[in-house]
């Protein structure tokens, strides 16, 4: 794709001709994390049909991490290892608004000793009353994707919902390695179901908000000042 010299924007028509048919639905509304997956995998795909091997494992090379999670069951003292690979960190909201915090606190130990989430343990080959699970990440990927879980199902009007509240997305994070800030996807609406995308990103060294057609500059060296009244939902960071 290039620039043209009369719009100031990039229409998106050539990628979304390669998006799967879900993605098509005229006013279907999509999560921007299922969104970005999708490119991710299509890209990989491209990659294979074209026979270009240097651009295979894109993802696994440039976006992938992994963690460990370890879980010490409480009867027996067992310690199981498993670990898994992610391309997103997801965090929830918690006590704090900060994003450095809501990080470590998703990474921080957890006591399974609620009926709906029992560890199974293979020694005592049971679920057990209690079990202690440490989140560890062992390789940190180049570039790091975070998810704010915002939406959430809520039992007593029994659809899902928008966590409103505001988050301190700081320039540089120091977990689970060093990141800059590179771009933010927001999502602007009070709704779970619908609502408006746009981002801001880094280009040649100056903060841009991308709201459709519109690319505007951000005076201030905060970008997250320039959305207080929308809700990051996405962040991306380079090493
Ligand atoms: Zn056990």
């Amino acid at each position: 794709m290039e620039y043209s010299p009369v719009r100031q924007y990039v229409s998106p028509d050539k990628v979304r001709s390669l998006l799967p048919p879900f993605f098509k639905a005229s006013y279907a509304q999509h999560d921007c994390t299922e969104l970005a997956r999708n490119l991710l995998d299509l890209i990989e795909v491209d990659a294979k049909k074209r026979d270009q091997p240097a651009q295979y494992n894109l993802t696994q090379k440039w976006f992938e991490g992994k963690t460990v999670k370890e879980t010490i069951c409480q009867t027996c003292n067992t310690k199981t290892e498993r670990s898994e690979n992610f391309v997103d960190l997801s965090v929830n909201f918690g006590k704090e608004n900060n994003l450095e915090a809501m990080i470590v606190d998703s990474l921080a130990d957890e006591v399974l000793n609620d009926e709906d989430n029992l560890f199974f343990c293979d020694t005592c080959d049971c679920k057990v009353p209690s079990a202690v699970r440490a989140h560890r990440v062992v390789s940190s990927p180049h570039y790091l994707l975070v998810t704010l879980n915002r939406f959430y199902y809520d039992k007593a009007s029994q659809s899902m919902s928008k966590i409103m509240t505001n988050v301190d997305v700081p320039l540089r994070l120091e977990v689970p390695s060093a990141y800059k800030l590179k771009s933010v996807v927001i999502h602007a609406g009070k709704s779970a179901g619908y609502g408006h995308y746009y981002a801001a990103g880094v280009e040649q060294g100056k903060w841009r908000l991308f709201n459709d057609f519109k690319v505007s500059d951000i005076a201030s060296p905060k970008p997250q000042e320039s959305m207080n009244i929308d809700q990051p939902q996405l962040d991306f960071a380079d090493q």
